[in-house]
Order: C-alpha cells, then structure tokens, then sequence
C-alpha cells in the first residue's frame, strides 16, 4: 500500500512537474505528508497468543466459524513459516522480541528466570521490589502458584525497569508527544509489561484473587473503571461450573486424545472432559480457570472495558492495545499440545477472537484497526507422547547434570563448582574458581565436553565459546540470547522433544531451539493490507519494525528485524 502510494504520489509529481515547478513541489510535499496518515488508524491491536505453535490453526481449522482465526488467515497477510532466531523460546524472551524488534542479547530478556550473580539467587524477568502491586481487596486466600517462573519471584513487585531495549508502545507514546494511550492486557503478568514497553500501562490477571491488577509503575490508585470491572467478580461467576467441549465430540480431530495417563490433574480438575473448576475459595480455583478457554474470555471481557472506559481509537492518534492470551499456553502445559483439551482451548479462543473484532468494529471501525498476530513460542509435544509414537525421547534429571557437572569440577580440584542450574544455564562458582588459580576456559569446555555426552543433550556449550564457534546455525541461536551479566556460563540444549526441566505439575514444555518452539504464525491485517498467504521464511524481530513502518515511524531504537515488505505495498 505504502509503494503503491509512493508510487502515485511520484507519477503525480511528474505530471504536474510539466505545469508548473513551484505548485508540484509544494503539492507533493502534501501528498508524501498525506500517506503517512492515509490509513486513518486509530487502533493498533497487536494480539500475541502465549504457546500457540503455528501448525494447531491449520490442524483445527474445520473447527473455526469464518469471523475468528479464518478472518484473520484468509482476509489479512497470514506469514506460514515464522521462527524465532534465539534458542530459549519462553514467555517473556518472545513477547520483549514481539515488543523491541530485537534479541535478547539486546533487550535483555535472557529467560524467564536468570540467576542473578550480585544477590546469589534466581531473578524473575519482571521483579520490580520498588513497584508493588496495587492491591485490590483484603483478607482474601491467595491462590496456589503453579507457574514454575512465577513460583520463583522473591517479590510481588512488577515493573519493565530490566527490559533493556525500546518498545513499539515507547515509539509510539515519542512519536505522538504522549498522546497515544498505550495499555497492555494479559492472563500473565510478564506478558502484559513487556508490550505495555516503559511507556504504556499494564494489567493482568491475579491467580490469587481474579481480578486484573496493576502495579505502582502504572498507577498511584486503580482508576474507577477496574475497580468496578473487578467489583462485579466475573471469575467467581465460574465457582461449581466446569470446562465442557465447545461442538459436540465427534467433530474433533483429537477426539480420541481425551485420557492419557501422563496428563496432569490439577488436584480434582480431571485428565478428562468436564473439568470441574471447583469451589471459589480452592486454592486452585483461579488457575484453573486460565488453564481454560475462561482465562482468554476473561481478558477479552477486561479488554473490551478498557477500550470502552479509556476510549481507545476514538480521534486520529493512534492507539495501542497489546492483548496476550495465556490460556492456549497454560492449557499445552498440563494437557500436551496434542491433547482433546488444546484443541477446544484453540477452538473456544476462535469464538473469543471474533467477539474481540466485532466489539472493534462497533466501536472503531476494522478499517481504522491494524490487527497484528503472533504467538511468543511454539510447543513440544511430551515426551511420553512421542515415546508411544516410536520416537525416543525422555526427561532430563537437573540433579543429575549438575552431579555430573561437579564431578568435572573436582578433578580441577573444584568441590562443587556449580553455583546454580536453572535451564538452560549453568552458573560456575567465580570465587571458588579464582581461589583454584585454575584455567576457567579449560573448565568450562570440560564440563560442556561432558555434558554433551549424556543421553538427551544435543549440546551443551561454554558462553566463552560462542564468539569463536558462532558458524553453526545452533550456536548462533544460543548467541543471540547471550547477555553478559545475565547469562550463564555453559547453556544445555536438549535432543528434540527431551523435557530439560525442573520437577512440579507442569507436563509439557517448550524453550528449545528446535522448530516446533521456533515456530508461530505472524498475521497483518487492516487497511490497505492485501489478503494473501506468504510462505518465505520471516522472523518475529520483524513485526514491530513493520508496525511502526505501517504507521511511518522509525523502528524502535534496537530492533535488529525488517520491515515486512507484503504488508507494506
Ligand atoms: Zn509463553
């Protein structure tokens, strides 16, 4: 659109050339001005679906009505064959790449969890101890925290202060003088601060007591709106109901992937169909509600009253909303993505999607929205899975790496050398190293040397090695998420579909670099976009350059992607 605009403005500029100088350059410059604006967005939705690998909307497409994913595939430019370039796919390491246009060599985001060398303990990506949480209510049982990255946050403090790296939101919020409204929303706390970037607002949602809260980065007192929203207690309205199917069974492709013994049961919430949410005051109750399709309608619901309450697109600045929805994500985690339950949570998010864009329509107008699709990782599929399937696979003993790691270590003379193993990085102990007037490079190539060898690591590599080893398509991945004072010292890569984690409730994960964490689907749609399916390889570094190109801003300070060139012409 923005060629072609060029390119009219250009033959104009021509024609007019022959009548008379001194009116076509002032005409031109007003038509050049004119297309930065021509589009007339006043809403940029930007819509990120936590954990959706980019094959489960075309594995379930027969399940979509035409308004939802399909609207979005068949009428927007619908990129197959996204991947990300780094090798720990996590949430907040995709959403800050979604966000700053960069790797999280530059913006920092290294995991979801890093060890923090200076405080001697393991760092939550978006802690902030200076920014508490707003509260909202008192003397309420908080919820049990399920979410392994969560679980090891020291505070309730949440603020972007260690995203490193400029954001589409901050480019906008620069652009406009401030006078773009900028708010992310989300069911997880890291996936609404990094896209609300330094300048925007966030809320997400509280396992403990299900309302949306904020912290005091973003507010000195919740405004009257959410406090009204959390006032009518939606969540509880789920209190006794349970999760059922969508359609009726027999239209599912995974209709027979209902009971499988190494699914989770979330103490009374069922490896099968109905789910039942349990009473309002299980500890539980909230998070089971987000390990359904209720968690995305919960944030659709808060999503629609903040465009409502804010007045989101309603004059010629545009805006920015960034909606993140974790249930797909939540739900793989306990169920495995190909589980009867990823297929209804997709299916029910195809219904939550289409409410999402007719609430739009009504209110701002589709012609002055630019909706922007992706996903912050893909899935793999449990190891138990893929073991009945013939492929051999299994999962990965953190204790026993870091044994085997010490023992490296003593015949260096070394008593535990390992200070930390948080995946994918092993932390060396510096003091005792130093003490040891030992060669640190020869250690830490020792140690890799033995990890590799172990059964289910394809590679573990010193981050001493990278700069000299960086030719190899794997390593450029493990380099690109290399940042110094947040890395560790050898990275581990599993062998495909190996689980490398921790012990707890979640069954599968995702957070290597093979492609099915690689892989997401990257959608453009709004006016002036043509409807077309584009297959060439693209990467996620390169939607937040082609939104501020869309809009006719520099790229955000850091980003290291490209324009897309099919959404712009
Ligand atoms: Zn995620």
């Amino acid at each position: 659109m923005r060629l072609k605009v060029y390119q009219r403005v250009v033959s104009y500029r021509i024609s007019l050339l022959i009548i008379v100088a001194l009116t076509t350059l002032i005409v031109g410059n007003f038509s050049i001005a004119k297309a930065h604006t021509e589009q007339n967005i006043r809403l940029v939705l930007q819509i990120t679906i936590d954990g959706l690998r980019a094959d489960l909307i075309n594995r379930y497409a027969n399940g979509f009505a035409k308004d939802g994913f399909r609207f979005l595939m068949e009428k927007g430019t619908y990129y197959t064959n996204a991947h990300y370039q780094y090798a720990n796919t996590e949430t907040i390491v995709g959403h800050a790449t979604l966000a700053t246009g960069t790797f999280p060599s530059q913006h920092g985001m290294v995991g979801n969890v890093w060890f923090d060398r200076e405080a001697g303990e393991l760092a939550y990506n978006i802690e902030d101890p200076d920014h508490p949480i707003i509260p909202t209510r008192k003397n309420e049982t908080k919820g049990e925290q399920v979410d392994p990255a969560q679980k090891k946050s020291r505070t309730q403090g949440r603020s972007p202060d260690v995203l490193l790296a400029p954001t589409i939101s901050d480019g906008l919020a620069a652009y406009y003088g401030g006078r773009s409204k900028i708010f992310g929303v989300s069911g997880k706390d890291r996936s609404a601060v990094s896209m609300a970037g330094h300048a925007g607002k966030a809320f997400w949602f509280s396992t403990n007591t299900g309302d949306f809260i904020t912290s005091t980065y973003y507010y000195d007192a919740y405004p009257d709106w959410v406090n009204k929203w959390n006032s009518q207690r939606k969540a509880k309205g789920y209190a006794d109901k349970s999760w059922s199917l969508f359609n009726d069974a027999s239209t599912y492709l995974l209709a027979a992937q209902d009971d499988r013994p190494y699914e989770a049961d979330l103490k009374g919430y069922g490896r099968v169909f109905p789910h039942p949410f349990g009473q309002a005051n299980d500890k539980l109750f909230h998070t089971r509600l987000l390990v359904s399709p209720v968690g995305d309608q919960l944030a659709l619901d808060f999503s629609k009253a903040l465009i409502k309450n804010e007045q989101l697109g309603q004059d010629e600045i545009p805006d920015y909303l960034s909606v993140s929805f974790s249930s797909v994500d939540a739900v793989n985690h306990f169920f495995g993505p190909s589980s009867l339950e990823n297929e209804d949570v997709v299916v029910q998010l195809d219904r939550t999607l289409a409410n999402l864009f007719s609430f739009i329509d009504k209110t701002i107008g589709l012609k002055h929205t630019l909706i922007v699709l992706a996903a912050d990782h893909g899935m793999a599929d449990m190891p138990e899975y893929m073991t009945e399937l013939g492929y051999k696979a299994g999962r990965l003993d953190p204790d026993k790496i870091v044994a085997t790691a010490n023992k490296v270590g003593q015949k260096f003379g070394v008593d535990e050398i390992v200070r930390f193993f948080y995946r994918p990085y092993l932390y060396l102990n510096d003091k005792k190293i130093t003490a040891a007037k030992i060669d640190r490079m020869k250690v830490e190539h020792a140690i890799a040397d033995v990890l590799t060898d172990l059964d289910g690591i394809a590679l573990a590599v010193a981050s001493s090695r990278l700069s000299v080893q960086g030719t190899n398509p794997l390593l450029e991945k493990v380099l690109r998420n290399h940042h110094a004072s947040r890395s560790g010292d050898i990275y581990i890569i599993q062998e495909p579909y190996w689980f490398l984690f921790d012990k707890g409730p979640v069954k599968a994960m995702h957070g290597s670099p093979w492609q099915y964490d690689t892989h997401v689907p990257i959608i453009f749609m709004g006016p002036g976009i043509e409807a077309q399916t584009i297959h060439r390889r693209v990467h996620p570094v390169d939607v937040a350059p082609t939104i501020t190109a869309f809009l006719g801003m520099t790229p955000p300070g850091s980003a290291h992607g490209s324009a897309l060139e099919e959404v712009l012409r």
